[in-house]
């Protein structure tokens, strides 16, 4: 997968250089392009925002420098694809990110990323390569964080360790919370008793049936107890 990410914080991203998403990108499963905003802009100071027409708090990120930037990645051909890269703009204002994207989008050859700050991106940079291509606004959370590299951090990482490969042992994919709409069961390892709490008796049973059934039941509860709304009507 190709990912670029269009920022003015380029070192922001320099973490990807580590951990199994590096490991990723030193093995040719993912190719990152990490491209500073203010590399397009024409003035002396770089500017990459102005004030909001109809006034208002805070400043907006300029379009001039999101259409250079974003042209120098995707071709400045005006044709719109369905099927080029998806332009990705972390938005609070966006769709909710989840596992059930970040699986559609591992899917993808291509993502584009642009990392707003300030108040935002004029509107006029979406919409324009909405009607050039695929855009998706995506929400992290009902939150709002002071820029989008968070996010896209975030999104990369959910959306990376799902490409075939990045993940040593693809069955520890399946297991994880979310994958089948439960949170996942609790974990122990060795030593089988610590600090007066000893681990499940059935996980050391050796019965293998039993342990899927403990499993499959403590993924219940604690979707019960903690994220209810995650339930199907016929087991809430
Ligand atoms: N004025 C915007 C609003 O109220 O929707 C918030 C702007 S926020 C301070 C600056 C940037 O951070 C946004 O353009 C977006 O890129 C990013 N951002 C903030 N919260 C986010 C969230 N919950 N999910 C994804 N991106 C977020």
């Amino acid at each position: 997968m190709r990912i670029d990410i269009v920022t003015i914080f380029p070192e922001f991203f320099d973490v990807l250089d580590l951990s199994l998403l590096g490991k990723a990108r030193q093995g040719g499963l993912i190719e990152l392009g990490v491209h500073n905003l203010r590399d397009h802009t024409h003035d002396r100071h770089h500017s990459v925002d102005d004030t909001p027409y109809g006034g208002g708090a805070g400043m907006v990120m300029k379009p001039e420098p999101w259409g250079d930037a974003l042209d120098a990645i995707l071709g400045a051909d005006p044709e719109s694809t369905d099927d080029g890269p998806i332009v990705i703009f972390p938005s609070p204002a966006g769709d909710q990110f989840t596992q059930r994207m970040a699986r559609e989008l591992s899917l993808e050859q291509h993502l584009v990323f642009g990392c707003g700050r300030y108040e935002g991106i004029d509107q006029r940079v979406v919409d324009h390569y909405a009607q050039r291509g695929r855009v998706r606004l995506v929400s992290l959370g009902d939150y709002v964080l002071n820029g989008g590299e968070v996010a896209v951090m975030a999104m990369i990482e959910a959306i990376g360790r799902l490409i075939p490969g990045v993940v040593g042992n693809p069955e520890s994919l399946v297991e994880e919370s979310h994958e089948d709409g439960l949170l996942e069961y609790p974990s122990y390892t060795k030593p089988a008793s610590w600090r007066g709490l000893d681990v499940p008796p059935v996980l050391r049973s050796g019965n293998h049936g039993a342990i899927s059934t403990w499993r499959h039941q403590q993924q219940i509860e604690r979707t019960e107890r903690v994220r209810p709304d995650l339930l199907p009507p016929a087991i809430s």
